[in-house]
């Protein structure tokens, strides 16, 4: 029984074998997706059978003594010894905090993941560890827990079939999360209203009954204009504002200027139509919002997050069935490394680092007389650290930041500004190019644990088949590697590591691996050994804030941070495709996706500026910015609104984050994906 390993929706199905090799993938009746599937869960599994359609697997731990050297293949002890001196050596010369980690989203489960925040807490000695939230969905939690209380989907996936409004803001569900799209379909052919607001004609706009193509840019404004029809129409719940929530006078003064004609010349948006989105969200009797990385990757996400929110504390969507505020996390375990700990910030549970009781509590359950109090450093800051000396050594386990992190010249210039890098992976990454040591980890289907799904469900996935080569759980090389840095560290098995994090956690306490075999999954919090979950967060309106109540809270709109000019006139926005996922280690290695989209990527370009500019659909085309210059395919499309282009982020030849800004959110560090200003011409 397998959780699939790409998006966040958390499907269930079966790894068929034959001989030792996964052969198929057939679907099973979960709770998340309840018997389906989409492209990548069905034809998603073969890169664990080592195709070598863009890089073998790795099989055995690979050492380069000097950055000019070649790979020498070594033994798991000399790998363990060699990182072990190294990061001992880097942390009593530069301390501590010289050295950072990650957890990885994706197919390793929950179980490591706590395993690697408790390695860099206890071991290092620093909070340094974070995960790919930081670029994706870090302004959600952020501001869900600013206004809210907590940082996750207040509602199951389930229930959005059977909300009567959805509002999906800045999120291309049929690509991110197709097994979801569905659901929204069957919302629609059971009566919901569907509004969709994307500059793009995406795919879930088609089926909107209002699409609002606000400008690329705008969010924040439309957002603001949103409270301010609920508010000036008197649309709003009067008993529930009262009752709980707080800051309504304060945030009814910021909001009063953006009335719709106001915004009209930001967002591009005619007022009717913005009034009439909220006219249609306000009457229903139940309504969600769903959002994705088109709210989050923005100098303004954290802003745009606690204003979306306020859209559903003002009506009253929140705590209760089939309502509530969705920030659909994108892989399949990023809700999972947020739980678990992996943030510079948390420990497991969400408990905060800077709360000397719940320290005390680790220090005393890890056999540590102290852990760091500082909060420590985020993904996003690497480069500039790096650069500036003061990060000396990284250990990235299950990511790929030299492909997925904005501005990749700066971020190549980090990494040889290192002086030890791990990388610990199942596939030879772009990150791997510039490690010293490369730890080889056992593949999803070869090895089990927990995932949590986007909307907060622990699942159990099991192993399909015995790996092959020379290689080891991640959990287990962590280990060693504590253990030979003068912390024993053994667990037997993952199970062990479970029960270790629960008695740690109260809100994952009742989440044992027999209840989720029994249920198929547990929905946090789940406090006690004979409670179900909870599948809706704040029941009877109580916020998990100081006092109880929901926070109402705007922002002035800014404008994004790279200019337009006669040089770079278009703006360039990254977004998903449904048949790749991530860096495209995975999805590259398997033999169905490849076919259906392969080097080199593309840009998307609107009819009328592919005409002005000469190009044709699916010509060669150099695309700049003040950073980097790619060639890629031009893929011409009235669906692409004009005056930007669109390009996805996985793609070796015309790497989209050659070309990115590294302009980050204040708050949450998530950087600005959605806006660069480039220049698209003909090659
Ligand atoms: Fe996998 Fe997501 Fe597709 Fe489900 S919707 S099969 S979790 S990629």
């Amino acid at each position: 029984m397998a959780v699939c390993p790409y998006c966040g929706t958390g499907c269930k199905l079966n790894l068929l074998v034959e001989g030792g090799k996964v052969v198929g993938a057939e679907p099973l009746n979960g709770v998340t997706n309840e018997g389906e599937l989409c492209l990548k869960g069905y034809f998603g599994y073969d890169f664990i059978n080592d195709t070598k359609i863009l890089t073998p697997r790795l099989r055995n731990p690979m050492l380069r003594r000097s950055r000019d050297a070649a790979f020498e293949a070594v033994s798991w002890d000399e790998a363990i010894r060699y990182a072990a001196t190294k990061l001992g050596e880097i942390k009593a010369k530069y301390g501590p905090d010289s050295i950072m980690t990650t957890g990885s989203s994706r197919g390793t489960g929950n179980e490591t993941n706590y395993v690697m925040q408790k390695f860099t807490r206890a071991v290092l000695g620093t909070n340094n560890v974070d995960n790919c939230a930081r670029v994706c969905h870090g302004p959600s939690v952020a501001g869900l827990q600013v206004t809210l209380g907590n940082g996750a989907m207040s509602n199951s996936i389930p229930e959005i079939e059977h909300t009567k409004c959805v509002l999906v803001f800045g999120y291309n569900v049929a690509d991110s999360h197709p097994v979801i799209a569905k659901r929204i379909i069957r919302a629609k052919e059971r009566g919901a209203k569907i509004i969709v607001c994307d500059p793009r004609k995406i795919e879930t706009a088609r089926l909107a009954d209002l699409w609002l193509p606000l400008n690329n840019g705008s969010n924040m404004a439309l957002v603001n204009a949103f409270a301010n029809v609920l508010i000036n129409e008197g649309l709003y719940n009067k008993e529930y504002v009262a009752n709980h929530t707080e800051g309504f006078d304060e945030y009814k003064k910021i909001v009063e200027k953006y009335t719709p004609e106001y915004v009209e010349a930001i967002t591009g948006l005619p007022a009717a139509d913005i009034r009439e989105a909220m006219r249609i969200y306000a009457a229903a009797p139940s309504a969600t919002i769903l959002w994705g990385m088109g709210v989050t990757q923005w100098g303004q996400g954290v802003d745009v997050v606690k204003g979306l929110s306020g859209l559903a504390l003002l009506t009253g969507n929140l705590g209760r069935p089939n309502v509530g505020v969705g920030p659909v996390r994108g892989q399949n375990n990023v809700q999972g490394s947020c739980d678990m700990g992996v943030l510079p910030t948390e420990f497991p549970g969400y408990q905060k680092v800077t709360d000397p009781e719940i320290r005390a509590k680790f220090a005393k359950a890890w056999g540590v007389d102290s852990l760091p109090a500082e909060i420590g450093c985020r993904l996003t800051d690497v480069p500039h650290l790096a650069e500036t000396g003061k990060l000396k050594a990284m250990y990235v386990m299950g990511e790929d930041p030299a492909q997925t992190e904005p501005d990749l010249t700066q971020v190549r210039k980090g990494f040889e500004a290192m002086e030890f890098v791990i990388v610990q992976d199942i596939f030879m990454t772009k990150t791997a190019m510039f490690a010293d040591l490369i730890l080889p980890a056992t593949s999803w289907g070869e090895h089990e644990g927990v995932f949590s799904a986007a909307d907060r469900s622990f699942q159990r996935f099991t192993k399909a088949v015995d790996a092959k080569g020379d290689v080891k759980h991640d959990w287990e090389i962590i280990s060693l590697l504590a253990t030979a840095m003068g912390y024993p560290m053994h667990y037997d098995n993952t199970r062990q590591i479970w029960d270790e994090l629960r008695e740690l956690c109260p809100i994952f306490y009742g989440a044992t691996y027999e209840k989720m075999e029994g249920l198929g999954a547990v929905p946090w919090p789940c406090r006690d050994l004979d409670s179900p979950g909870s599948k809706y967060l704040y029941e009877g309106n109580v916020f998990q804030r100081p006092g109880g109540k929901g926070l109402l809270f705007a922002t002035e709109w800014r404008p994004p941070q790279d200019q337009l000019t006669e040089e770079f006139p278009l703006i360039l926005c990254t977004v998903r495709e449904v048949g790749h996922y991530s860096c495209r280690s995975m999805t590259g290695n398997c033999a169905a996706l490849q076919t259906l989209a392969d080097e080199p990527g593309y840009v998307t370009i609107n009819p009328k500026d592919a005409k002005a500019l000469g190009i044709r659909d699916q010509e060669l085309v150099w695309v700049s910015s003040r950073r980097g210059k790619v060639i890629t395919r031009a893929s011409v499309t009235d669906r692409t609104n004009k005056g930007a282009v669109y390009m996805t982020y996985q793609w070796w030849i015309g790497a989209c984050n050659e070309l990115t800004i590294h302009a980050v959110d204040p708050i949450a560090k998530t950087p600005e994906y959605k806006y660069a200003a480039v220049r698209v011409e003909p090659i």
